[in-house]
């Protein structure tokens, strides 16, 4: 059994890493499916666009997700419905689905071979659930989406792919400067230029875009109020039957399935980031007959929009993509580059970053107050059986060697869980995770971790 996602063994062509000052019109921070899909939007705009990766290309969240490109969504179109009314749920739908259309134009014009395959999905839903199947048949409004019967509606017309394949198939077309391993820990402005920090240079721009996930530098204490995480655990089991089918439940718990070659991926064990402290717990319930198993974390916003735009001059993110960010990351890079090109994009105000969320702004802090709190605690008195803890440090002993670990994130400071399975230091509180070495792998620290090791004799 591997314990990381089924589409880590495919290999992206590598970069190097930044080791000097630079200077660029724009700049995009994060080499995941937000950050290179905006790249080639850009590509011909004779504009010098440079792109940093604090780890290797596609290895955040994009690596670990079950790669549906579809504008078949579970309840997020309902959340939505009830936040911003009917047509803002409409126009959503109607932006994934364009985002889906760009995404295949693209993997067709450029001949990106990416195993992408039409698939019939199914969305199901209990008794008290299939109200909302029926809401969702009037918001899609589409042909392709259809009640096949009172507890399941089906979409004729949702397609997968293969996540790295797809950037590859995108690396291929671009001719952009593109730095790996090279981690922006600090952004100011200067004269209208900003000024991006990383370990070995400095790089100048006239514009940044944050497309890595967690943007932690805007107002760092704000942000954390405003969004929930969501962690998911997939695995992949070996089956004799693929089929070109996926579904998801509407009802929770969140079971969500898709194939690939002769590969089963089910997702389930869904929860809030912040009130489960047990991922070794999580993967327990997953089939032991499982090839790859793996654990995943997503943004998810105050309305269920992403948030994509500009938030001050110059300056944009791509973030809050609810769990889907494959035509999410499509629509919103395509928002952005429009903005950044100063050309007009339908779909601009309702991804603003910074749109009105009225009352459920104040209802989202205080429940966020209460998870973050309840994190942050919790994460001071849990202790994980295969963990060794003294006051301010946690080990763990692998093969003979003890891994010791400060236990602090050097994001906001809650304390790390040990993820048994995966072998990497989570936080509970905002998603950080660090690997045995303690270089952060995803989330919103800037810094690693440092580790001291020995050797038991
Ligand atoms: C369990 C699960 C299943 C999912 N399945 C689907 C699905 O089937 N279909 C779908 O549409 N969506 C799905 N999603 C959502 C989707 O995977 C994500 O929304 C999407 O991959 C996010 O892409 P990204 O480029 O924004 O983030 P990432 O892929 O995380 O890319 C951000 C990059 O920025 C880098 N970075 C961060 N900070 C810095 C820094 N300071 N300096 C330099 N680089 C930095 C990171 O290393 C990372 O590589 C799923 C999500 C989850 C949690």
């Amino acid at each position: 059994m591997k314990n990381t996602s089924i589409w880590s063994d495919y290999k992206l062509p590598s970069y190097p890493k930044l080791t000097q000052d630079i200077t660029c019109d724009i700049l995009i921070i994060g080499g995941g499916i937000s950050g290179l899909n905006l790249l080639y939007h850009l590509k011909n705009s004779n504009l010098n666009i440079v792109l940093v990766e604090k780890n290797t290309l596609g290895s955040g969240i994009t690596c670990r997700t079950t790669g549906k490109l579809t504008y078949f969504l579970d309840n997020i179109l309902i959340k939505v419905k009830k936040r911003k009314g009917f047509s803002a749920a409409q126009k959503l739908a109607k932006a994934y689905q364009e985002g889906v259309d760009i995404s295949r134009k693209i993997i067709s014009q450029e001949m990106i071979a990416c195993d992408l395959e039409k698939n019939t999905a199914y969305l199901t839903a209990n008794n008290k659930d299939q109200k909302y199947l029926k809401e969702l048949k009037n918001i899609y409004h589409n042909p392709n989406i259809y009640l096949k019967d009172k507890n399941t509606l089906v979409c004729k017309d949702s397609y997968v792919f293969h996540p790295l394949k797809y950037l590859d198939g995108l690396l291929h077309t671009l001719n952009n400067p593109i730095y790996e391993n090279t981690l922006v820990y600090d952004i100011t402005k200067k004269n209208h230029t900003y000024l991006v920090k990383t370990l070995n240079g400095t790089i100048k721009c006239q514009t940044v875009v944050f497309a890595g996930f967690y943007p932690y530098f805007i107002f760092p204490m704000v942000f954390p109020l405003n969004v929930d995480i969501e962690k998911s655990y997939i695995s992949a089991i070996k089956t004799t039957q693929p089929k070109a089918t996926n579904g998801i439940t509407y009802t929770k718990p969140t079971m969500s399935y898709r194939y690939y070659q002769n590969y089963l991926l089910k997702l389930e064990k869904s929860h809030n980031l912040g009130l489960n402290f047990n991922p070794s717990k999580k993967f327990k319930a997953l089939p032991s007959n499982s090839t790859y198993l793996w654990s995943n974390t997503d943004i998810m916003t105050i309305d269920g929009i992403p948030y994509a735009g500009k938030i001050k001059e110059n300056m944009y993110i791509l973030t809050g993509y609810n769990t889907w960010g494959m035509a999410g990351s499509s629509i919103a890079s395509k928002i952005v580059s429009d903005e950044i090109l100063g050309k007009e994009n339908i779909y601009s105000k309702l991804f603003a970053p910074k749109r009105n969320m009225g009352i459920y702004r104040i209802i989202k802090w205080g429940k966020n107050i209460f998870t973050n709190s309840y994190a942050y605690l919790g994460s001071m008195l849990y202790k994980n059986p295969q963990v060794a803890y003294k006051k301010n440090s946690a080990s763990v002993t692998l093969n003979g060697t003890k891994h010791i670990v400060k236990r602090k994130c050097p994001h906001l400071g809650c304390n790390l869980i040990y993820n048994e399975v995966e072998k990497t230091w989570d936080c509970p509180c905002h998603a950080s995770r660090f690997n045995l070495d303690g270089k952060v792998i995803s989330g919103p620290s800037r810094y690693d971790i440092s580790v001291k090791r020995s050797i038991n004799k």
